[in-house]
């Protein structure tokens, strides 16, 4: 087996060693078990005795269903049983026992798969339709062979893999926390898709935009996951594994020192102070926060609290939720962001019509003004948690003044809801705008009039700026930080910020690179907010250089035109100085 080295765009840092899972979400996941010689027989017979029992409950169906609803009806069910009956289908799985010994469900599931994935490409809209009825059929034939509730979901994993697939969404990869995962591989997305963030959240290097590696990998393929550099390796060669192994115990090494600098300040050989705070997903991440000696968080990103559920988090489950957040980082301070769905992350409990084009749809501020009932249980729930730490509360996706007013004016009712029933909130709670839309940017000056203060969402200003998807694995290559038209974006809106008195920080992945974080303290920005394992290695960055320096650097970049020659500028400018 010859190795094999595919490239992808690097979403979150770290080295991985383990086997393939290739996770195919209409696909029955069902783990491979060794039979013995001797057992060969009953297992055909245990086989043949699951198909009679799923035949029986369709015959049972098809008679129930005539009753009720009409024999044409009922007849949908005679091409189900035409697949169970063929006698084709026993003698495959039957041969298969035989000379793979592996278990009857295993051997059913490969060959389901073949099923469906010859349905699947049949021009036919109709036909093609039937894959579903096929997964319908072996659900039925597996019920009797397995405990059910191990097919379709990874709660019964036994072994660490790395999980690899054609797209994986934000609510599938919090799914998969504590799920012995150690790496996300994936065909398509980009470097700050929700799933890369989310990767970076649980701790596990991810490689996105592979474009084709669902049909590269095998189940069950050794492979080496380097998120820095978004290689994947298959079957790793002997000195590839000591290559690795040595490589891991050097960021090993240097993760440990950093870890030195976690009580010293964010501080420039000068003199200047920046805030370095965290970003969260899930509250799990907090003892990272700490670890990292993050000051504060920056953004806590709610929505993760209403996926994989079928119904909305109630206001009491969210204020807990919040309360716990706020007090946790007492000292310092948690800025709680309304609820962002729509673009690429959906929750179960609410159906948003699905776009054209998802990000420019119902999504953000957008969706919560439209469901103002949603917006005014999650306002109460943060409003209550805010007496219990340093809360502060900002809107997604803001375009311009008009939606701040209409949200504030749906806060405005909600504190005064509270005042009547006489639950205490923060009266003073600060309330912020992300910039991440570029008529807020436009618009900056009259927003600092109106808000507490702002928050730059790069992520999402770079993809509305540059007009390239940010999970687009094709485009990926025009998703530049550091092309100019963005960094002035943000010098107009810390400009506007500060001539209104206002601070301003930036939670963008953009934060987390130190070249980018360089740049962003010379455009003036106050705070930067990041994955907590970023915050050690930008601080060093800060520690080891003077403010000068970096407004000299700051001021020469601002007169460059192309995000290429930014990157080298910065990079020579960088090395000059012993920073890289
Ligand atoms: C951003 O857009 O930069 C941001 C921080 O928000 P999100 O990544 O959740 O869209
Ligand atoms: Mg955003």
């Amino acid at each position: 087996m010859n190795e094999i080295v595919l490239k992808g765009i690097p979403a979150a840092a770290g080295i991985a060693y383990g086997p393939a899972f290739i996770l195919d979400k209409g696909e029955f996941i069902v783990p491979k078990r060794a039979i013995l010689a001797h057992e060969v027989d009953s297992e055909i017979a245990r086989f043949e005795e699951a198909l009679n029992y799923a035949r029986r409950e369709i015959h049972a169906l098809k008679e129930k269903i005539s009753q009720r609803v009409g024999l044409k009806q009922a007849q949908i069910f005679d091409a189900h049983l035409l697949v169970l009956e063929d006698p084709t289908l026993f003698e495959q799985v039957a041969n298969g026992i035989r000379q793979h010994r592996n278990a009857a469900e295993y051997i059913f599931s490969k060959l389901i798969k073949k099923y469906v994935q010859t349905f699947s490409k049949i021009p036919d809209e109709y036909l093609r339709e039937r894959a579903g009825d096929i997964n319908d059929i072996a659900r039925r034939v597996f019920k009797h062979l397995m405990d059910e509730t191990k097919l379709h979901d990874l709660d019964n994993l036994q072994n660490e893999l790395a999980i690899v697939a054609h797209d994986l969404s934000p609510s599938d990869a919090v799914g998969l926390y504590n799920k012995k995962i150690i790496a996300f591989i994936t065909d398509i997305g980009g470097r700050t898709s929700h799933t890369a963030i989310i990767a970076k959240s649980l701790g596990v290097p991810a490689v996105v935009g592979l474009k084709d590696a669902t049909l590269r990998i095998s189940n069950d393929d050794p492979l080496i996951i380097d998120g820095q550099k978004g290689l994947v390796i298959i079957n790793p060669t002997k000195a590839t594994q000591e290559l690795y192994t040595k490589e891991q115990s050097q960021i090993h090494a240097s993760l440990e020192k950093l870890e030195d600098l976690k009580n010293l300040p964010a501080q420039t050989t000068d003199g200047k102070k920046v805030l370095l705070l965290a970003n969260l997903e899930l509250a799990n991440e907090i003892p990272a926060v700490k670890k990292f000696g993050a000051q504060g968080i920056g953004l806590y990103r709610t929505e993760f609290l209403y996926m994989n559920r079928l119904d909305l988090p109630s206001e009491e489950e969210q204020y807990q939720a919040y309360k716990q957040v706020a007090e946790a980082v007492v000292p310092y301070g948690v800025t709680i962001r309304t609820l962002d769905i729509g673009g690429d992350k959906f929750i179960s409990s609410v159906q948003i019509p699905k776009d054209m084009s998802p990000f420019l749809g119902s999504r953000a501020i957008r969706f919560c003004l439209e469901r103002a009932d949603i917006f005014k249980t999650q306002l109460r729930a943060i409003l209550r948690a805010s007496v219990h730490g340093q809360v502060r509360l900002m809107y997604p996706m803001i375009s311009g003044v008009g939606e701040l007013r209409q949200a504030n004016a749906i806060l405005a009712e909600v504190k005064r809801g509270l005042h009547e029933e006489k639950i205490p909130f923060d009266a003073k709670l600060k309330v912020g705008v992300m910039i991440e839309v570029p008529s807020a940017v436009m618009t900056a000056d009259a927003l600092a009039k109106e808000a507490d203060f702002f928050s730059i969402g790069t992520n999402d200003l770079i993809q509305y700026t540059l007009a390239v998807d940010r999970v687009n694995e094709k485009t990926a290559h025009l998703y530049e930080p550091s092309h100019p038209g963005v960094l002035r974006m943000i010098q107009r809106t810390v400009d506007a910020a500060h001539s209104e008195g206002l601070h301003v920080s930036l939670c963008g992945e953009m934060a987390s690179d130190p070249a980018m974080a360089l740049l962003l303290i010379g455009i003036g920005l106050d705070e930067l907010s990041m994955s907590p394992s970023s915050i050690l290695a930008i601080k060093k960055m800060i520690r080891s250089v003077r403010f000068s320096d970096i407004q000299r650097i700051c001021l020469e970049t601002m007169q460059l035109t192309t995000a290429q020659e930014v990157e080298e500028f910065v990079s020579l400018q960088m090395q000059k100085l012993g920073l890289s």
